[in-house]
């Protein structure tokens, strides 16, 4: 396949950010964009200045919510490398999310070769100190000027690039999660399954409840009988119950986390029992109950792993492995880590130069 980008980088450098980085606050100097036609395919792959862009007002995507968007880090080694932990696997969650849109998809490949280039354009923001990171966030979104109900004839494929700070500058703190009981984040046969920003626009309302109560995140039951566990925030959630790992099998409603894959397999290839189920929330209070809920923690690419050290169900409060992060979390952690900054072998094949 021929695919060339052309780049335009004539513009000034930032100074680096000093101090906190925090999360999702600076950007780099330069951004990807690729735009896409019917008829066409996708075309004019470049690398340009950061900076504002212009839109129709009448934009589909500022109306009906058609936009995919994908999340993952380029990490720095002691010996100077950057390395991306398994892209492929955003490249093909992507196109899943773009065909539950009904958007275009990218080639893998290509989608791939777009991240190397733009993180290997601004690799001088990757930053070195220990546990930060440079966050990659790639977007798509419909830019027909049209208000007509339909899927758009044109679309715009972006990737952005922020340095972000140590999710965990204290070391691991275990969270307090509350469970949420009158909204849902999604039903199967909607898009729980597909990583859209639309899935967010309609959780923050219960994210926002949680944090005036004094809660860190949110637990997501089922929407059809509430009674099952999905996901805890905008994370997978895993729970060690008398010594076998359970997380929810994945029947359309929760986000495939590519951090999730990559514990299962550790997790498996270590020995232990882990079962992709369904977890009711009464298995978890018994279990706290009679003393069998050894862990709670949630998965993703930004934090790797989040302890449940506390978690409000109604009246009740449970306190799980005395309110600290459990053994096989912090294992998982340290592996997983270990291989995205280059300190341990990763046998997987999962990191990849830039
Ligand atoms: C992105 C995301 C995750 C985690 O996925 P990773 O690939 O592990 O980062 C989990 N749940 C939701 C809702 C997400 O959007």
């Amino acid at each position: 396949m021929k695919f060339e980008i052309i780049r335009d980088i004539s513009a000034p450098k930032k100074p680096k950010p000093q101090g906190e980085l925090g999360f999702g606050r600076y950007f780099t100097d330069h951004m990807l964009v690729m735009n896409y036609t019917e008829g066409k395919g996708w075309h004019d792959a470049r690398i340009v200045p950061y900076g504002p862009i212009t839109l129709e007002p009448s934009s589909m995507v500022l109306h009906y919510g058609q936009e995919v968007f994908e999340g993952l880090k380029a990490y720095r080694t002691a010996d100077g490398r950057v390395l991306l932990f398994r892209p492929e696997q955003n490249a093909r969650r992507m196109n899943a999310s773009n065909r539950r849109l009904c958007m275009p998809e990218i080639d893998e490949d290509v989608w791939v070769s777009c991240v190397k280039a733009i993180v290997a354009e601004d690799r001088d923001w990757v930053p070195a100190e220990e546990g930060t990171s440079l966050y990659i966030r790639p977007f798509i979104f419909a830019t027909d000027p049209f208000l007509g109900v339909r899927s758009s004839h044109t679309y715009q494929f972006m990737i952005i690039l922020s340095p972000v700070g140590s999710y965990y500058p204290e070391g691991i703190q275990p969270v307090k999660i509350y469970i949420e009981s009158e909204y849902v984040r999604a039903v199967k046969g909607g898009t729980g399954l597909a990583k859209c920003g639309g899935n967010y626009a309609a959780s923050i309302r219960s994210q926002s409840n949680a944090h005036a109560k004094g809660y860190t995140q949110v637990l997501w039951l089922d929407g059809v009988e509430r009674k099952y566990i999905e996901e805890v925030g905008t994370m997978n959630v895993f729970f060690k119950i008398a010594g076998e790992i359970v997380t929810p099998a994945l029947e359309g409603s929760i986000l495939p986390g590519i951090t999730r894959d990559s514990a299962i397999r550790l997790l498996r290839d270590k020995g232990y029992t882990v079962t992709e189920r369904r977890i009711s929330i009464d298995e978890l209070v018994e279990a706290s109950d009679n003393g069998s809920l050894e862990e709670m923690f949630g998965t993703g690419t930004a934090a790797v792993i989040s302890p449940v050290g506390e978690l409000q169900i109604g009246e009740k409060h449970i306190v799980i492995n005395d309110g600290k992060i459990g053994s096989t979390a912090q294992w998982i952690y340290d592996t997983l880590t270990g291989m995205q900054w280059g300190k341990i072998a990763d046998p997987y094949g999962w990191t990849v130069e830039v």
